[in-house]
């Protein structure tokens, strides 16, 4: 029971790794928002989670009322917020000099906009209530390594490093940790949908897309997993101490070796 009496709210909680950090959490004695833009699937998770341990919210990240909303609700119902996960992430693959500015625009706002807002809703019950806390962002090995037709996804992770580092320096004496956890490839629907849209982009199959792009270069030729992201997460969350804050950590197989 490592995060007994701790509040979490895991943004981007109704699918894949959000899903499963908050499944884990609830294992280890937490309560968890379940913090999705997808009413539906929040409810969906809080329940299949027991709803005296989980509860849907629905918000955009990108949106500062909505961000705003979810904290003063999590506050209000389960009384403090101990952890920020900041996880909800798209994708989206083309090359430079094709990309959609929406596109680039939306992809930005939700990993970075959201990190932003998130951080300061939290930040400010963080200090209010005076018990410290953890804050964790969805990194990526794409944090610190670049593919090809991923501009905003790779701008937007490494962004994140620069953020956590200055959230580290700022909250660090109120007893709040930031760290970064940074995934290689994990079979979730994000992933799914791009193995078609790579495989069109470079005129190879499917498999070669999978085999050649996604895990060349593993040790093992392994996906990374949703539990793998899951535990390292909780590791960080229930950490002690400052001792460990500002940091990354990649969790690839390999992928990336700092
Ligand atoms: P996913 O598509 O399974 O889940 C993403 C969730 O985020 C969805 O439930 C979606 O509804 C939610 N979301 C999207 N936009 C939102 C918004 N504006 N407001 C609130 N919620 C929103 O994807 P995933 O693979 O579980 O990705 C989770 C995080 O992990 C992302 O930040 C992603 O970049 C990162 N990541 C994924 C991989 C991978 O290989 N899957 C690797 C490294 C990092």
């Amino acid at each position: 029971m490592r995060l007994k009496n701790k509040v979490a709210v895991v943004t981007g909680a109704g699918s894949g790794i959000g899903k499963e950090i908050a499944r884990l959490f609830v294992r280890e004695g937490a309560r968890v928002v379940i913090a999705d833009h997808n009413q539906e699937r929040a409810d969906e998770v809080a329940k299949e989670l027991g709803t005296e341990r989980a509860i849907g919210i629905a918000v955009d990240v990108t949106d500062e009322a909505q961000v705003e909303a979810c904290f003063a609700k999590t506050v209000a119902l389960l009384g403090q917020v101990d952890i920020l996960v900041s996880n909800a992430g798209i994708q989206s693959v083309a090359p430079i000099e094709e990309f959609d500015f929406g596109k680039w625009r939306q992809l930005l706002a939700v990993h970075l906009d959201g990190a932003f807002l998130t951080t300061r809703a939290a930040l400010r019950h963080m200090h209010a209530l005076g018990r410290g806390g953890s804050i964790i962002y969805m990194g990526s090995v794409h944090s610190k390594e670049a593919s090809v037709l991923k501009a905003p996804y790779v701008t937007a992770k490494h962004g994140l490093i620069g953020l956590a580092k200055v959230v580290a320096k700022e909250a660090g004496k109120r007893g709040v940790r930031v760290n970064v956890v940074c995934p290689g490839f994990v079979r979730t629907p994000l992933v799914d949908k791009q193995i078609p849209q790579q495989a069109r982009e470079l005129g190879i199959s499917e498999q070669e897309v999978i085999r050649n792009v996604m895990l060349k270069e593993t040790v093992d030729g392994e996906f990374t997993t949703v539990e793998d992201v899951a535990e390292t997460t909780l590791f960080l969350a229930s950490f002690g101490s400052n001792a460990l804050t500002g940091q990354s950590v990649v969790v690839s197989h390999g992928w990336h070796m700092q």
